[in-house]
């Protein structure tokens, strides 16, 4: 491996906290280049797919997607969910 890829699997998704790794985990800009803010499935064409969407909606979202990919209880997704959620940019500025 004497070529080093560009490391993006740093990337979190600003609104649902979902890590992004493949070039289709992100989301797409009006210009259709990849957001490297919001994943596929809270950005499309610029904008948010469910634009209305409140903070405690996505929290349970979050939280039921994080027990079955982690394979844990909801109450533990949700304690985990209640604290990255709130921090991320969609939320911290309210967009
Ligand atoms: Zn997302």
């Amino acid at each position: 491996m004497r070529e080093t890829q560009p490391q993006v699997s740093s990337f979190v998704c600003q609104s649902c906290s979902m890590p992004m790794e493949k070039p289709t985990d992100f989301g797409t800009e009006i210009d259709g280049l990849a957001s490297k803010e919001f994943c596929v499935f809270c950005y499309s064409n610029g904008s948010f797919i469910e634009p209305d969407l409140i903070l405690s909606q996505m929290i349970d979202k979050v939280s039921r997607m994080l027990a079955k990919q982690m394979n844990i209880s909801e109450d533990e997704a949700s304690s985990i969910a209640r604290t990255s959620v709130p921090s991320l940019k969609r939320w911290q500025k309210k967009i």
